[in-house]
């Protein structure tokens, strides 16, 4: 395996990136000091793009004739308090790392500072840095940005931290990984009445408690049962918790819908809407329909894959080539719809007290961080080398 040598350095620059999290394009400190320690290695560095992002290029001499690749790394944290007890807990309140996303840059700054010393043969390496991947859109904004025109890839790897997987396993999984994460909105327009006079209103609330029954006949009974769909129902509003009187004029709903292929996506905008507007209709209600999409689903390319499942297996003895999927999502599906890409997970060791992502006691494992980096190392070594 790549040997690390200076792995107390980079230790302390996750703690010190964990100790001062900051949200999505508000990346400001943990930007600089990435670019500062890129900077150092000699490598052409980008700043600005996507606000906060970054991109780093290592080119070997005859680049021109040689493939191109692209690592990212999400650098952004989350809108919540920290109850990990660590010394480099969070000293902003109410922001924290709990998806680990300290742990990805270190990783790939780590990986940046083996290849900048001992760079491959032929070939160029971008090290990406996005911002903003916790539902803020830093992977949309850094490709309107110009990220694959003006840093092109043949292939684009992504790495998750996996708590509950050990820290010298990895996953690398053709196909599906991730769901998409869409959002959509339902108002229900009624005529507001007297409680104890409802034929004088026509009644949005009772057709938006009808709506919000009947969605789960979408995954139910119109997808495909061999499809995973999920559709949920997350925020509902309407009427005065003082007035229970008054049946409200007017509900709004709100929710989540997430799919593992993009006909099935295509399939939840248009039943959503289809139930939203048959139940209004049913009930003489007016009915404002909004699906807003967000992010497709991470899908693994066949040819990024192998090449990533060749470098984890080159570093790791527990890879696992048959892990789950998550319904949880991640903007590099944005990059993957640009360039054949793969997205692997890496072991971040046993889930402490159950602590696993976004929860207040979640701490990135520093054990994980040789094989992140020795896998970045292979990957890109790896895709630069085939022909
Ligand atoms: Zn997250
Ligand atoms: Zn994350």
């Amino acid at each position: 395996m790549t040997k690390i040598t200076d792995l107390d350095a980079l230790v302390a620059f996750r703690r010190d990136l964990h100790r001062h999290p900051e949200l999505g394009f508000e990346e400001h400190r943990t930007s600089a000091a990435i670019a500062e320690r890129l900077r150092a290695l000699g490598l052409e560095v980008t700043t600005g793009i996507a606000s906060t992002g970054i991109v780093a290029t290592l080119r070997a001499k005859d680049d021109d004739k040689g493939r191109s690749v692209g690592l990212r790394a999400d650098i952004d944290a989350l809108a919540m308090p920290e109850a990990s007890g660590k010394p480099w807990a969070s000293e902003t309140a109410g922001r924290m790392h709990a998806c680990g996303h300290d742990g990805h840059t270190t990783m790939l700054l780590g990986a940046a500072q083996i290849l900048a010393a001992d760079p491959p043969p032929s070939g160029t390496v971008h090290f990406i840095f996005q911002p903003a991947e916790e539902g803020r859109g830093g992977a949309r904004r850094m490709v309107e940005e110009g990220l694959f025109t003006r840093f092109p890839c043949d292939h684009v790897f992504g790495l998750h931290n996996m708590p509950g997987m050990a820290c010298d396993a990895m996953a690398v999984v053709p196909g599906p990984q991730l769901a998409s994460s869409d959002s959509w909105r339902v108002t229900f327009r009624g005529i507001g009445s007297h409680g104890a006079k409802p034929h004088q209103g026509r009644d949005a609330l009772t057709a938006s408690a009808q709506f919000v029954a009947a969605l789960q006949t979408i995954p139910g009974r119109v997808v495909d049962p061999l499809q995973p769909a999920i559709v949920s129902a997350c925020a509902m509003s309407a009427g005065d918790m003082n007035a229970l009187n008054v049946i409200p004029a007017q509900v709004e709903i709100g929710g989540t819908a997430r799919a593992f292929s993009p006909d099935v996506r295509d399939q939840l905008e248009t039943e959503i809407g289809r139930l939203a507007n048959g139940i209004a209709s049913a009930m003489a209600v007016e009915v404002d329909y909004q699906f807003i999409r967000r992010i497709p689903p991470v899908i693994n390319n066949a040819t990024a894959t192998a090449i990533a499942l060749e470098a984890a297996r080159s570093v790791s003895a527990h890879v696992d080539t048959a892990f789950a999927p998550s319904t949880a999502g991640d903007d590099f599906a944005i990059f993957g719809q640009q360039v054949p890409g793969a997205y692997v997970w890496l072991g971040n060791g046993p889930a402490v007290a159950g602590a696993l992502h976004h929860n207040p006691g979640y701490d990135f494992n520093d054990d994980a961080i040789p094989t992140g980096i020795a896998f970045w190392v292979e990957v890109a070594r790896r895709a630069l080398a085939r022909d």
